[in-house]
């Protein structure tokens, strides 16, 4: 009796292990973010709508981060995954706020971009879809990129500075 019980067990154990497991949260960590024309249009401004959803362009030196020195994490505006963080910009003098890199290599995604007659990288927010700029490869070392982004596909958050050791 006892023998059968043991037995019963491993059965069950057996049938457990052969259950297909949850697998959103091994093969990936990004949720998508998929909205429709009219949702994206009440949650943005027209401003956001035209840049994140129609690949606008801010005018250089418009923008509130191209300037910004302070320490912190840039987020994206429309559905405010992390992008990128204040120790990889760079003054790169074309009035956009720039990176050399992103937080994650998984957060933003490259397309072609062929629009105003040139071939260009777009870079989007992976989670959403939002326009954020372009990648050129004239940036600083040690990846030679330029993320050249709109501040307005941008939300910034202040985090303190790691103290000096
Ligand atoms: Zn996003």
């Amino acid at each position: 009796m006892k023998m059968k019980f043991t037995s019963l067990l491993l059965l069950l154990a057996l049938i457990a292990c052969g259950q297909p497991k949850d697998k959103k949260s091994e093969t990936s960590k990004i949720v998508p973010v998929k909205k429709t024309t009219a949702e994206w249009k009440a949650q943005l401004t027209s401003e956001e709508y035209y840049v994140l959803r129609e690949k606008g362009t801010e005018r250089a030196f418009t923008g509130k981060y191209w300037d910004n020195h302070e320490h912190g994490v840039y987020y994206c505006a429309a559905c405010n995954q992390e992008l990128f963080a204040s120790e990889t910009k760079f003054e790169s003098g074309t009035g956009w706020p720039s990176f050399w890199q992103p937080i994650s290599k998984e957060l933003v995604a490259v397309g072609i971009d062929k629009s105003i007659g040139m071939v260009r990288d777009e870079v989007v927010c992976s989670r959403c879809g939002g326009h954020l700029g372009h990648v050129f490869d004239d940036g600083p070392k040690p990846t030679g990129l330029r993320y050249c982004l709109n501040s307005v596909s941008l939300k910034f958050e202040k985090t303190p500075k790691p103290e000096k050791k």
